[in-house]
């Protein structure tokens, strides 16, 4: 079975995360695709393949006979979809031989995916597509993921069965995470069960893409007191919570937001702001690759608090910072191993590796400080978290390929 046989098998199951829900997994549908998944790893040969209480799923293959003191190579994915969009009655199609035109995904609703908006379309002329009917997200992130993995462990058990020439390798940890896309994948994810020295997340987009760097990231919450009185008799007495609001966001570095920044560069967002006269309340968040530019934005904040309340008086405003994740090179750049492997791999199945800083976070990078070096890997989708999703099939058995040759034993 080809690995975008079995995507299509699992979009058909709806599995999107709820921000909401204080549960975990956060949907009860998760549990659904994660017992099918227990189900096949079983048939394909993943002889303890389980689920746990929280909703992972958890299976090994064990290491080829002469190669149990290799490392052992862990590879997740995840099953859940963004909330961002509807992940229900998915109805992907298969475009065979794509001719680089536009793609009309829904001729009734006039939803159209041009090349113009996305230009790496014309990248997969002559290839197969999968689409959405333009009306959901397709699932490729993280299902393609998840595909991938599943495949390439049906073929490694087989080979193994077969004890064909240069199949040796390690033990393989495989599991499958939920909740991913509402930032609470690696939450409960079991370390130690896992059992892995290294792992990747194949949850990336374009083939090839290995990512390493995410951004160090930290949410900031301003609150500002103020002093109401009646505005005829405001003189000298009012402090508007509002205008001080307003006064503290214009301390900050205008160009330095997102829509002003890319690559390595941080930025400061305002993702939020309510008030009036008495209180109000600034959310931003705070994202930076460089951990001393990281610490600096802080600090930034915590000099604007301070002068707020020098001028205004103490008490005015308070700020409160919490750290969510940092930067996963500063735990992978000392061993280099688990990137150059996947590099090399990329390199031995003609793929040109394209490595890239992530701007945003990944369990990869959570998994990283939490003990399991972890970066990301292609899956072969694009667009991911709307109706534009797309995935290309022939990346898909790429990938499936590169699984193979990075789990091997190196000689
Ligand atoms: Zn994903």
């Amino acid at each position: 079975m080809r690995a975008y046989e079995r995507l299509l098998k699992y979009v058909s199951y709806e599995t999107t995360s709820d921000e909401s829900s204080e549960t975990c997994p956060s949907s009860p549908k998760e549990l659904v695709l994660a017992e099918a998944l227990v189900e096949e790893l079983k048939q394909i040969g993943v002889a303890d393949a389980h689920v746990d209480k929280d909703g992972y799923v958890y299976g090994s293959i064990p290491a080829t006979k002469g190669a149990e003191n290799e490392k052992a190579i862990g590879l997740i994915a995840h099953m859940d979809t963004a909330p961002a969009m509807s992940g229900a009655n998915i109805k992907p199609r298969i475009i065979k031989d794509y001719d680089g035109a536009d793609i009309v995904l829904n001729e009734k609703l006039g939803v159209v995916m041009d090349t113009v908006t996305f230009p790496h379309l014309t990248n997969y002329v002559g290839q197969d597509l999968i689409v959405t009917d333009g009306t959901t997200l397709l699932g490729a992130d993280d299902k393609a993921g998840v595909a991938e993995i599943m495949t390439a462990a049906a073929q490694i058990i087989e080979a193994d069965a077969q004890a064909g020439e240069g199949s040796a390798h390690g033990k393989i940890c495989i599991a499958f995470t939920p909740d991913e896309e509402i930032g609470r994948g690696a939450d409960r994810f079991d370390v130690e069960h896992f059992g892995a020295d290294y792992a990747y997340t194949v949850d990336g987009g374009m083939l090839g893409e290995i990512e390493f760097e995410n951004f160090n990231a930290a949410s900031a919450k301003v609150h500002i007191k103020g002093e109401n009185i009646h505005p005829g008799e405001a003189k000298n007495k009012m402090k508007n919570a509002s205008l001080l609001a307003m006064e503290f966001n214009s301390m900050l570095p205008p160009a330095e937001i997102p829509a002003h920044t890319e690559g390595y560069e941080g930025f400061f967002h305002l993702c939020g702001m309510s008030g009036d006269e008495e209180n109000a309340h600034l959310d931003y968040i705070v994202r930076d690759h460089s951990m001393d530019k990281f610490l600096e934005r802080k600090a930034m904040l915590e000099r604007i608090t301070a002068y707020l309340n020098q001028k205004y008086g103490e008490g005015t405003v308070t700020l409160n910072m919490k750290d969510s994740y940092y930067n996963m090179r500063e735990k992978l750049e000392s061993d280099m191993y688990i990137v150059d492997r996947a590099v090399e791999a990329m390199r031995e199945n003609d793929v040109e590796p394209i490595i890239q800083p992530i701007r945003g976070g990944t369990d990869g990078a959570r998994l990283s400080f939490m003990g399991l070096p972890c970066p990301n890997l292609s899956t072969g989708g694009h667009n991911f978290h709307g109706k534009y999703e797309y995935v290309c099939i022939q990346s898909m058995d790429k990938m499936v390929d590169i699984i193979k040759t990075i789990v091997r034993k190196s000689n």
